[in-house]
């Protein structure tokens, strides 16, 4: 009965060929969570891996009712899988991490003392790149200054997947239906109360990490035009920019033509000049289409209008 009563964990697992450190994870976890006075559930998320990573879980989840897996068909991605777990599990919140233990599992604790506390996002953010090769290091730097220059909202650097959500944001998360979606982006998008944790993370000790160079670029990509209109009236912008100066020099050239006759613009000049101020035109109505494709983009994702935490007597 007593058992019963008690909140319940889930923990959340992408996995994409981590054949190895499956069971290590597993090993690890319980450990920390049996110590924890919480009644919990692991569901692993099988996210297509060509290795023999699904022996591995399903030979614990025989062994373990608390253990759950998900086998997906085929490959769809790591933001996928989280949402797959996300929808599924059914704690009073939820920890996400990563199959690899780069996530360093012994912290567990802390984000629960967090939730505990009344905070219902807690991120773990990254102290340091340790083991990231330059490309990335840089890549990501730009990322987060671009999505924060360009998008309404904020994204805190270095924070990843590792983190906790309560109930309340597992409900709200359930709610959002876009496909392609960058999920803790998502999770910064829905508010909530947030603490963050520091951790160092650990370096890969099996396999390799799946996200390559061009799929970390793809991401970034994704999710910039998920949460910025500026890509979208870029166009527009140039357009206004190169009418205006474009304009100006015309008007330069008739004003030498027919007044000053100084300069002699030549035929080729003018011919630029003249070719110019209509691109600058065509780009603008580029940037006007793009107003029209930015609320059919807002109305397409479906989001909702706001997001409540609670609402008293109903
Ligand atoms: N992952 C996944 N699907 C993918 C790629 C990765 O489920 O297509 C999982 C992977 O098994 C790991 C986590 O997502 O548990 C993070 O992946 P990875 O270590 O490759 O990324 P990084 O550590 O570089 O962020
Ligand atoms: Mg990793």
């Amino acid at each position: 009965m007593e058992e019963s009563r008690k909140k319940t964990l889930s923990v959340i697992v992408p996995v994409y060929n981590e054949e190895k450190n499956v069971p290590l994870f597993y090993e690890k976890i319980q450990k920390v969570l049996n110590a924890l006075n919480y009644a919990w559930e692991i569901v692993f998320i099988n996210d297509g891996s060509l290795d023999k990573s699904i022996l591995e879980l399903e030979k614990i989840s025989k062994d373990d009712s608390r253990v759950r897996v998900i086998d997906f068909s085929r490959n769809f991605g790591k933001e996928i899988a989280v949402t797959a777990g996300i929808n599924s599990c059914i704690g009073d919140a939820c920890m996400i991490l990563d199959a690899d233990l780069q996530h360093p599992i012994e912290r567990i604790p802390e984000f629960i003392k967090k939730w505990e506390k009344g905070a219902e996002v807690v991120v773990g953010v990254r102290a340091k790149n340790k083991g990231e090769g330059f490309v990335k290091k840089v890549g990501s730097y730009i990322f987060y200054k671009m999505i924060n220059q360009i998008s309404d909202m904020e994204i805190v650097t270095r924070a990843t997947d590792f983190r906790l959500l309560d109930r309340v944001v597992i409900n709200e998360f359930n709610r959002l239906t876009e496909k392609n979606r960058m999920t803790r982006a998502l999770i910064d998008w829905l508010g909530f109360r947030r603490e963050y944790i520091q951790f160092e993370a650990n370096e890969r000790i099996h396999g390799a990490p799946a996200y390559s160079f061009w799929k970390l670029v793809r991401l970034a990509f994704n999710s910039m035009i998920s949460f910025s209109l500026f890509p979208l009236k870029f166009a527009g912008y140039m357009g206004i920019i190169i009418t205006f100066l474009s304009g100006l020099l015309g008007v330069f050239i008739l004003v030498d033509r027919y007044i000053t006759q100084e300069l002699h613009f030549s035929g080729s000049v003018i011919l630029a000049v003249v070719i110019l101020f209509l691109i600058g035109i065509v780009l603008i109505c580029l940037g006007l289409i793009a107003l029209y494709i930015a609320n059919i983009h807002a109305e397409v994702t479906n989001r909702p209008m706001y997001i409540v935490r609670k609402s008293k007597n109903g």
